[in-house]
């Protein structure tokens, strides 16, 4: 898809499983079963999948998925195999190196979010992309710092000390759009200033959900995942991004649903609803 001076495609950097459960609060096994089969440890196949922006001289990622630092234990709690779908694997079907990469976007340091920041290379581990500056709202950096015990387990600093150390960081202040023609919208309710990058030439606007919409079940409003540290905030930025999105017509991209990349949304009375689905080619 074109926007402005963007070129904009979606990557699937990593294939991988969350307890169905955990995934839909207080939605019942009952109802979300049908759509997204559990395996029989009760998890449901996701993916994360990444934004590739191309334009002006740049080469921008938003997020970086799972990675591919898991050990056996943890490949295996997160049916997880980075040998079949990888980060590098993947931006390399779209002739992109890491190498190339100037920019990325981390909508906040979940480890599914950031886990392809850095790289093993024998014991050390050093960032994956050496040529790129890593935008990450302050709020979520300072978050990350000091978790609660409730998602302490989410925030792996082997995700982003060696970023730190070599000063690759650059931080975003309130509101202010990321780099030229990127705009961002903000959530709190998952985690601390998670950040939505959002696109928009014209009649088009892309939005990229994060982990505000992570699949197209979770367009009901009263589905929210159990990892969000503020449901009640969720719900709320839940309403707000939708009545705009229908507005305004946006292409809302899911960073989570297996088989789904983009949607347009529309209002059922006082629900909302999937009009369309759709890729970005
Ligand atoms: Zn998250």
């Amino acid at each position: 898809m074109r926007i402005g001076q963007y070129e904009v495609s979606t990557v699937v950097t990593s294939r991988f499983g969350l307890d169905g459960g955990s995934m839909f609060g207080v939605i019942p096994k009952s109802i979300w079963g049908k759509d997204a089969v559990p395996d029989s440890s009760n998890r449901i196949p996701l993916v994360t999948r990444s934004l590739l922006i191309r334009g002006g001289g740049k080469v921008i990622l938003v997020d970086t998925g799972n990675g591919d630092k898991w050990d056996g234990k943890m490949r295996d709690i997160l049916a997880t195999d980075p040998t079949e779908t990888n980060l590098t694997g993947a931006l390399a079907q779209h002739g992109v190196t890491p190498d190339d990469v100037t920019e990325v976007i981390c909508t906040h340091l979940h480890f599914d979010h950031a886990g392809g920041n850095t790289r093993l290379e024998g014991s050390e581990t050093i960032p994956t992309f050496p040529n790129a500056t890593y935008h990450l709202h302050r709020e979520n950096w300072e978050w990350a710092m000091s978790p609660t015990e409730k998602d302490q387990g989410s925030y792996r600093s082997e995700n982003w000390e060696a970023i730190a150390e070599n000063g690759m960081f650059s931080f975003v202040e309130g509101e202010d759009g990321i780099l030229d023609e990127i705009g961002l919208r903000l959530t709190h309710g998952h985690t601390p200033g998670q950040m939505h990058p959002i696109l928009t030439e014209g009649d088009t606007t892309l939005y990229f959900a994060g982990d505000l919409f992570p699949t197209r079940l979770h367009f009901r409003l009263p589905c929210i995942m159990a990892f969000d540290n503020e449901p009640l905030k969720t719900l709320k930025e839940k309403r707000e991004v939708l009545e705009r999105a229908v507005e305004e017509k946006w292409a809302v991209v899911l960073a989570h649903d297996p088989d789904c990349e983009a949607v347009n949304v529309a209002a059922d009375g006082d629900r909302f609803r999937i009009e369309k689905e759709f890729t970005l080619d």
